[in-house]
């Protein structure tokens, strides 16, 4: 049975070594398995990414935790036979920054049971950041950032970090920050004066090699705390990503990038006072226009006025707005389109004397167009992504109309003429 050793749990700066072969089996083609009677590479578990890295000079893509047949190592190209001695190498960066992320989780979670009494009920190193789910009743940021600045305190302190390999009845005895996942034989990584936690991961020598701990945001997640935090590496490429931002958008404002806040504030202030006096423009600009279209529409036998025009480039907003004003007019209908390259928009409205059901012609529109809509026989709404049909909608709406006004009662012009 091939069990490997586990070269990482002694040694967690280890990154080159020598092993034997001792099973190779093909994955997918291209890619295959290969077990080795010991190894530094982490394989994927506890939260922690998998190492990658070389056996042989070809590609360790990712490694897998098979239990009782050992780590396997999953190569890509060609993959050494069975019984060779190869030498590995794992990336140092990527475990470094493992290492980092990791490490600084031990710490944080401590800081929140020691200021807080508040467990970790989960962990994951994610592609850029990393997530703890807390225990925390009353989430603030001024609280998770009380936590933050304690574990960075014992990060700057420059712990000491011990692995103790225990029975679980020496643990039982012992201040474990959690319990235990398995029986036997356990693995304990003490944080000097710190912390105590059984845990199968790779760890800094040293709380110094962390670096710092950052937190990014935190959110409510089913019952917890969802803390988002990034630490050594990861928290320098964040800073600088951030400060990136902070400065193109300080760039935007001609200021400094500690001023940014106030001019985007006022900014937004001054957009809020122009949309309102473009809505009070529009509202003058709609009378003018509804007047306009009004006294251009044909006035069908029946007396009935449809007025019915494609706007190009204007809102919904904008539409209601004429729409309003055109029925008020009496006997008149309004078959008024919005269009823009991807959609349009439609409304149709009537005055309480003229004939149609605005929400059945507008349901009707709407499926030439691909959309939806509808509202009541006066006034209706809707819309559709199909633009290329949108005259053909409005001139069907238009022809129903103008065969509803021939059925209109008409004024007898012929009486008293016998
Ligand atoms: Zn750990």
């Amino acid at each position: 049975m091939a069990v490997t050793e586990r070269l990482y749990y002694n040694d967690s700066h280890l990154i080159e070594f020598e092993a034997r072969v001792v099973d190779v089996t093909e994955r997918v083609s291209g890619w295959t398995a290969v077990v080795l009677d010991r190894t530094a590479f982490y394989p994927t578990g506890g939260g922690q990414p998998s190492d990658t890295g070389t056996l042989n000079g070809a590609r360790v893509v990712e490694c897998i935790d098979d239990g009782e047949r050992g780590v396997l190592h999953v190569v890509q190209g060609l993959a050494p036979a069975r019984d060779a001695i190869v030498a590995g190498r794992v990336d140092w960066l990527r475990r470094l920054d493992h290492m980092q992320q990791h490490t600084g989780q031990h710490i944080l979670s401590q800081a929140f049971v020691k200021l807080f009494n508040a467990p970790t009920k989960s962990f994951r190193v994610l592609e850029a950041t990393c997530e703890i789910d807390v225990e925390l009743s009353n989430p603030t940021t001024e609280v998770i950032e009380r936590g933050v600045e304690l574990a960075n305190n014992v990060v700057w302190e420059d712990r000491v970090i011990t692995i103790h390999n225990v029975s679980s009845e020496e643990a039982a005895a012992m201040p474990l920050r959690k319990e235990p996942a398995r029986d036997g034989e356990l693995r304990l990584i003490e944080i000097e004066g710190f912390d105590l936690t059984p845990c199968g991961g790779t760890h800094a020598y040293r709380t110094g090699e962390v670096g710092m701990i950052a937190m990014r945001s935190w959110e409510r997640a089913k019952g917890l705390t969802r803390i988002e935090f990034v630490a050594g590496v990861r928290a320098l490429a964040d800073y600088r990503k951030a400060n990136r931002t902070a400065r193109d958008v300080a760039a935007l404002f001609s200021t400094g990038r500690d001023d940014t806040p106030q001019h985007a504030t006022q900014l937004v202030e001054e957009n809020k006072e122009l949309h309102r006096r473009v809505r009070a423009l529009e509202e003058v600009a709609a009378g003018v226009e509804a007047e306009r279209l009004w006294a251009s529409a044909v006035v069908q036998p029946g007396g009935t006025r449809i007025v019915s025009h494609v706007f190009d480039f204007r809102d919904a907003e904008f539409l209601k707005k004429i729409a309003h004003a055109l029925s008020t007019n009496p006997q008149t209908i309004a078959l008024l389109a919005a269009r823009d390259k991807d959609a349009a928009r439609l409304i149709f409205a009537r005055s309480a004397d003229a004939p149609g059901d605005m929400n059945a012609l507008m349901r009707e529109a709407c499926a030439l167009l691909d959309g939806r809509g509808g509202g009541k026989p006066e006034l209706a709404q809707g819309g559709g992504k199909n633009v290329a049909r949108l005259r053909e909608a409005i001139e069907n709406a238009a022809q129903s109309l103008a065969r509803l006004d021939s059925k209109q009662p008409r004024l007898d012009t012929t009486q008293g003429a016998s």
